[in-house]
């Protein structure tokens, strides 16, 4: 709706419209397209693939795809950060993952309830419903979504009250009507949630306080992971290790759907077939998603450059921000938000954006925030240009409100 243009083609960072119009892309599919559009370092293996009749639609099976995207996984991945998991394909969306952790959580404890956070978002089934907080996504349901408590995510009473003191007190408390829980579901950096990126010490506090309660600590790591912050796993900067975690949109690296949910060993209780489902083995994923880890996971030069990257959008937020005071900037590594005390001026920068030929988004409970998630390879002319355009956009909206 608020891009009312048939888009084509697209290359890098930019899409062309059926006109011929050019766009640069600050929104990278909500993040299934960390890589750009069409990356050739993984469409050359794709075409290749499908043009040696390579398995398409594998279930299950064994195929050797499978098999270099996980020995692809196991070296580039969990190794070298010294990660042990096991690694399950649920149906291909980060909404299939969250509800395979959920249950695979719940077979393990014996128990239903789930703690989860305010402003959380998991996806749209209705598991994923049941923990997540936007009110207008919940009301989807049509039916009461059950068994899970939300708690106050990191800074929510703005730093007033410490860390936990509320979810401590309802664990240790016999009387606090707090179910015994299976598990907490987390995003370190909340992207739907308005970008919220919570501190290294709240989640440390939080993988401690789940350690001495027995309590499962599962990451969604489906937005934030595959390097949006910077590390391939957003939580490897809180040098915690999550019982479950669940990846999905940029796992595949090209925008195809894939989704994995990786467990520690021993909590690989499913029985065979207990979470099946029919597009488990996306084969063309699987070539995508193993090119994409052999081009930008073999050393850290993505990593170091997301970062930078993001600094520079970290420092044209901070200076608008100086500039108006009704303007917060948020995020870490290059999931950045800007966020208006007038909810509608995000929604307005943006459509002055789209008129400058920049795709932004906006995120949070009121759609108060003006999301910038650019791809992490987009490259630093691209984004200077598009920081341009957001200046100028920022800049337009708010003369245009001191002068009504
Ligand atoms: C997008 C998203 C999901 C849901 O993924 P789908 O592929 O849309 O089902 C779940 N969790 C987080 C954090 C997400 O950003």
């Amino acid at each position: 709706r608020s891009w009312p243009v048939v888009f084509d083609t697209a290359v890098g960072s930019r899409l062309t419209d059926v006109d011929g119009n050019s766009y640069l892309d600050f929104f990278a599919g909500a993040g299934a397209l960390n890589y750009g559009h069409n990356p050739p370092a993984l469409k050359k293996p794709l075409i290749e693939y499908l043009t040696r009749d390579g398995i398409t639609h594998g279930l299950d099976m064994h195929t050797r795809a499978k098999e270099e995207f996980l020995e692809t996984f196991r070296d580039l991945v969990l190794e070298p950060r010294g990660l042990d998991y096991k690694v399950q394909f649920p149906g291909p969306t980060g909404a299939n993952s969250v509800e395979s952790a959920l249950k695979l959580a719940r077979k393990i404890t014996g128990r239903e309830a789930i703690i989860n956070f305010t402003n959380a978002f998991h996806g749209m089934t209705l598991g994923a419903l049941s923990v997540t907080g936007n009110s207008m996504k919940r009301d989807g349901a049509g039916v009461p979504l059950v068994h899970a408590t939300p708690m106050p995510y990191d800074n929510y009473f703005d730093g007033t009250v410490s860390d936990f003191m509320w979810l401590e007190k309802l664990l240790q408390d016999s009387g606090s009507g707090l179910n015994a829980s299976a598990a907490v579901i987390v995003e370190t950096v909340q992207g739907e949630g308005g970008i919220n990126p919570a501190r290294v010490e709240w989640l440390q506090g939080l993988a401690e306080l789940c350690r001495r309660n027995d309590i499962l600590l599962i990451v969604d790591d489906v937005q934030m992971g595959v390097g949006r912050t910077g590390p391939f796993f957003s939580f490897e900067i809180a040098g915690i290790e999550p019982d479950i975690v669940c990846l999905s949109k940029s796992i595949g690296g090209y925008g195809l759907p894939m989704a994995l949910t990786l467990m520690k060993p021993e909590h690989d209780q499913w029985g065979p077939g207990e979470h099946n489902g029919t597009f488990r083995g996306n084969n063309p994923a699987f070539v995508t998603a193993t090119a994409a880890l052999r081009e930008f996971w073999s050393d850290d030069t993505l990593e170091r450059s997301t970062i930078a990257k993001g600094e520079r959008v970290e420092g044209v937020f901070t200076e608008l921000a100086a500039a108006s005071r009704v303007l917060t900037p948020k995020g870490r590594g290059l999931a950045r938000g800007l966020s208006f005390s007038q909810p509608e001026l995000a929604a307005k920068t943006c459509a002055a954006a789209f008129e400058r030929g920049l795709l932004m988004e906006t995120s949070g409970p009121s759609d108060e925030v003006m999301k910038v998630m650019p791809a992490l390879t987009i490259t630093d002319d691209e984004l200077t240009e598009g920081l341009e355009i957001v200046k100028e956009s920022v800049r337009a909206v708010m003369e245009g409100v001191s002068a009504e």
